[in-house]
């Protein structure tokens, strides 16, 4: 057919879409021809061929919030320290955690353990090949069941994320923003799903999102779907899908206590399991909350008696749902006090699991002058204990 010949797809009624048979298979079948030609080679992937399910499930859970780009060397690290799902729930946390040191949202290493370890001591080293069967592990949402259902067991489940999302809005010229039309455009992506290769389907729709109808230039031209596409018949892909305007990220505030010993070894302590960050390695910090600490708060957080003294300036850090600021005090200590936590030196930190806001905290309280008592407000100089 010729790209001058008008879009096959017509109908969009009442907001939703409605699609006939044979422009059905011709979608799936477009598609599926173009993934054979032109989807990534990935290390996790095996084209025409059902996926092994603890790649699948590791590769998919480090994309989550993150790009293939930075994923493709941890994958790797993984799969060469940790062969098998066997390794990887014999190994220690610490370890998982260290290597994932960088990719962020540690709650995702704490799972990925927990899940190794529970599908090796409950489900005989196997994944259940179901999406329920999936969500009930650990760190397995609805998106990731349907993923490894679909790529590793060839069920004909819909794989929905922010690619898919977007070209299914496109497609269907869907005009309602999201987050509200998520719904809609999952019922879109459902009624494409094929019965045949649903996994290859699967990652040639998160393929297409990626490599070509991507958020700001999509390449129409170089599109298995360009002929039936609405948006791009109209003109208004690269306007696809809208969004409704987002709340502004609230911001939250912390103190952090770097407490040096005579021989500058500094405090570290592992952080809760639960929350953000759980598990992780830190430099003693209070919770943080939406209002700011006085510094007359300090001594009942601090983990140890000390003479502190404040950092010039604040560390800060965003996270997906608001901003921290970051208050830094200083403080000595002989060191015989009984307190949790490690002393280690700056210079092997690096051996530790520090999340990137902790480095930032440290980099802040090693290159910053501490205020001096004449400099510093009446309030913001501490002697505790
Ligand atoms: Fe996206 Fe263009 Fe393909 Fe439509 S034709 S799905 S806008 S790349």
């Amino acid at each position: 057919m010729k790209k001058s010949q008008p879009p096959e797809l017509g109908t969009a009624r009442g907001g939703g879409v409605t699609l006939t048979p044979a422009l059905r298979r011709s979608l799936r079948r477009r598609l599926l021809d173009w993934y054979d030609a032109e989807g990534r080679d990935l290390p996790w992937r095996s084209k025409g061929a059902p996926g092994d399910p603890y790649r699948v499930w590791l590769s998919e859970i480090m994309l989550q919030q993150t790009t293939v780009a930075s994923v493709i060397p941890y994958f790797q690290n993984f799969i060469g320290r940790w062969p098998e799902l066997s390794a990887l729930a014999a190994a220690g946390l610490d370890d998982v955690l260290f290597a994932w040191q960088g990719l962020g949202y540690y709650a995702r290493a704490r799972n990925l353990h927990r899940c190794a370890q529970v599908l090796c001591a409950d489900y005989d080293g196997r994944f259940p090949a179901d999406e329920a069967g999936l969500r009930s592990l650990p760190g397995i949402g609805p998106y990731t069941a349907a993923a490894i259902a679909a790529i590793a067991f060839d069920r004909p489940a819909t794989v929905v994320d922010g690619n898919v999302e977007r070209v299914m809005a496109r497609l269907f010229a869907i005009t309602a923003p999201l987050p509200e039309s998520k719904a809609l455009l999952a019922r879109a992506a459902a009624g494409l799903t094929p019965k045949r290769r649903p996994g290859d389907y699967a990652q040639a729709l998160m393929d297409l999102g990626a490599t070509v109808c991507t958020p700001r230039t999509p390449d129409c031209g170089a599109c298995p779907w360009w002929r039936s596409c609405r948006a791009r018949a109209s003109g208004m892909a690269a306007n696809l899908p809208r969004r409704a305007k987002k709340k502004p990220r609230p911001t939250r505030y912390a103190l952090a206590y770097w407490v040096a010993r005579r021989d500058g070894a500094v405090l570290l302590r592992r952080r809760a399991e639960s929350g953000l960050l759980g598990g992780m390695m830190e430099i003693p910090s209070t919770p943080w909350r939406a209002r700011a600490w006085p510094i007359s708060e300090a001594a009942h957080h601090a983990p140890l008696a000390a003479h502190w003294r404040l950092v010039a300036g604040t560390v800060g850090h965003t996270f997906t749902h608001f901003h921290l600021e970051t208050t830094v005090l200083k403080g000595r200590t002989n060191g015989v006090a009984l307190v949790e936590g490690v002393w280690v030196q700056p210079a092997d930190f690096g051996n530790y699991a520090l999340p990137t806001l902790m480095k930032k905290i440290a980099g802040h309280a090693q290159s910053k002058s501490t205020l001096a008592h004449a400099d510093a407000p009446r309030a913001a100089v501490a002697v505790l204990g």
